[in-house]
């Protein structure tokens, strides 16, 4: 079965998308533990990240690099934290999450559920540092 993520760059599920080329997709962590938490995933529904061939890993890095630099002009931080965890969702994928403090990139906190509204905004910002 197509993972949520897979479901998500189909458009059969709505998501607030930042970029897309024909390799890589991001779009914003519907429950972020910052506002500006940013997803960056492969096309290629492989769960494990370290399971992707080494020219699509390294292609995705790149990507969310590109990503990270319009997350951070439009969510100003200290930096752009990194992080992949993989428990929830089986399809690779990196959390860009705008922090000044080890805290903010904390799982263990209630994490934000904010309105599709708020989203749509955060999503419109960092699209327009692209
Ligand atoms: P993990 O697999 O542990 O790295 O976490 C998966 C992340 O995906 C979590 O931070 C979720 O909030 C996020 N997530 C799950 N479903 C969706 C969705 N439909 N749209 C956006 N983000 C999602």
């Amino acid at each position: 079965m197509a993972s949520i993520f897979t479901k998500i760059i189909n458009g059969e599920i709505p998501c607030h998308k930042i970029a897309e080329d024909d390799k890589y997709f991001a779009f914003l962590d519907i429950n972020p533990v910052k506002e500006g938490h940013t997803l960056v995933i492969p096309k290629e529904e492989v769960d494990y990240i370290y399971d992707l061939e080494d020219e699509t890993l390294a292609g995705l890095n790149i990507f969310a690099k590109k990503v990270s630099v319009a997350v951070k002009k439009a969510c100003p931080c200290n930096r752009i934290g990194i992080t992949v965890i993989g428990l929830e969702v089986p399809h690779a994928h990196i959390h860009l999450i705008p922090i000044d403090k080890l805290n903010d990139m904390s799982f263990e906190k209630p994490k934000m559920n904010p309105s599709s509204e708020e989203l749509a905004m955060v999503a419109e910002r960092i699209r327009s540092f692209l």
